[in-house]
């Protein structure tokens, strides 16, 4: 669904952007209870991809190669790891803004949903389902999240950038949230009271 509505959506003249993803849970604002997700067709570029954009396109001038795909093959080495196999892999980004953020993306190079074959799908699906059972098991409750897929804007010219889908929950420890304040909304600057080598190996155990 997520596929078709991506390509469907990106045949429209004025859109400029796909953007596929999901809120879940009461401390993320959801008014729905029911698991649902949203996809919104934007007439530009966000500005979160515009930026990721930017920095992909400024490592390829730099080194020629694809910097999520360097970032890949750094987090293979363990430490930040989730989980993952040859296909797909989940990790803590060292630049992580949420204790418990992951960013699950394909091994091999894709630009979107719709760069991916069969296999991924497939694998994509059991990784995605081994990551969400991992959150659920960290507090033995749904752990509330943003889910929002960074796929390539529609059309030529957007190769460069590499699928992945990043998750935001917002829980420091099972009743603590962490709420955006001064240096977050007021600075851009996010402030963080754990290391994602700590949160990787927890939801790594679980
Ligand atoms: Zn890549
Ligand atoms: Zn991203």
């Amino acid at each position: 669904m997520w596929r078709d509505r991506t390509d469907e959506l990106s045949r429209l003249p004025n859109v400029k952007y796909v953007y596929v993803f999901e809120n879940r849970g009461e401390e993320i604002g959801v008014t729905l209870s029911h698991p649902h997700g949203q996809i919104y067709a934007f007439p530009f570029v966000p500005p979160v991809l515009q930026r990721e954009l930017a920095a992909e396109a400024r490592h390829k001038r730099k080194t020629g190669r694809c910097l999520y795909c360097d970032l890949i093959q750094q987090e293979q080495a363990g430490v930040r790891k989730v989980l993952g196999g040859d296909r797909w892999i989940a990790f803590v980004p060292e630049f992580a803004r949420w204790p418990y953020e992951v960013h699950l993306a394909p091994v091999a190079h894709r630009g979107g949903l719709l760069d991916l074959d069969e296999q991924d799908d497939e694998s994509f699906a059991g990784t995605l389902k081994e990551l969400l059972q991992k959150y659920d098991r960290l507090f033995d409750k749904p752990l509330p999240y943003v889910m929002a897929m960074h796929q390539r804007p529609p059309g030529r010219g957007n190769a460069q950038h590499h699928f992945h889908v990043e998750f935001y929950p917002p829980n420091r420890t099972k009743d603590k949230l962490k709420y955006l304040a001064g240096s977050e909304l007021g600075a851009g600057a996010f402030i963080l009271d754990a290391r994602a080598e700590d949160t990787a190996a927890e939801l790594r155990a679980l």
